[in-house]
C-alpha cells in the first residue's frame, strides 16, 4: 500500500490534533469553517486520499468507521443530520484525506422536522 503524503493535513490533525471524540483509528473534530450549528469531521488514521479508495478498509474497520459516524453524531445531541462525503474535486472536495462530514441542529429533530426549513446548508 503507498504510504501516505508527508504533508497531509488530516493525518498530523489524526497525530497531534485536538479532537472532541476519539476511538481506536478514528477521531472526531470540529470543523474550521462551520456550515452548520454541528459541523463534525470524522477522520480515519489509515490515509485514503478519498472514498474512492474505501475498499482498502478492512470491512470490519470499515463497519467501526460508520459506527464511529453514527455515534459521534449522538453524543453531539443530533438526532436529524447529515453526513456527506465530497469525492473529488469538482465535488468539492479539498482535503484529499478521506473524512467524513457531519451536519445538523440541535433544534431540528425528528418531532419538529414536519414544520422544519432543512436546518443544513447542501454543500
Ligand atoms: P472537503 O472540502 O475536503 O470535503 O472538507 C474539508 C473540510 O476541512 C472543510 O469543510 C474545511 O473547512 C475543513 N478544514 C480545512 N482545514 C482545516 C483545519 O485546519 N482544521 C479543521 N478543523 N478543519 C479544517
Ligand atoms: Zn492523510
Amino acid at each position: 500500500m503507498p504510504s501516505p503524503p508527508d504533508d497531509c493535513l488530516f493525518c498530523s490533525i489524526v497525530r497531534e490534533g485536538t479532537y472532541v471524540r476519539k476511538e481506536k483509528g478514528f477521531v472526531a473534530i470540529e470543523d474550521i469553517n462551520p456550515k452548520a450549528d454541528v459541523h463534525l469531521l470524522i477522520i480515519p488514521e489509515r490515509h485514503v486520499d478519498s472514498f474512492r479508495e474505501i475498499g482498502e478498509f478492512p470491512a470490519r474497520e470499515a463497519k467501526r468507521m460508520l459506527e464511529f459516524v453514527a455515534d459521534t453524531a449522538r453524543e453531539a445531541g443530533l438526532i436529524d443530520y447529515r453526513v456527506q462525503v465530497n469525492v473529488g474535486r469538482s465535488a468539492g472536495q479539498t482535503i484529499f484525506h478521506l473524512h467524513w462530514h457531519v451536519l445538523g441542529s440541535h433544534t431540528h429533530h425528528a418531532d419538529l422536522s414536519a414544520h422544519a426549513e432543512t436546518a443544513v446548508e447542501v454543500l
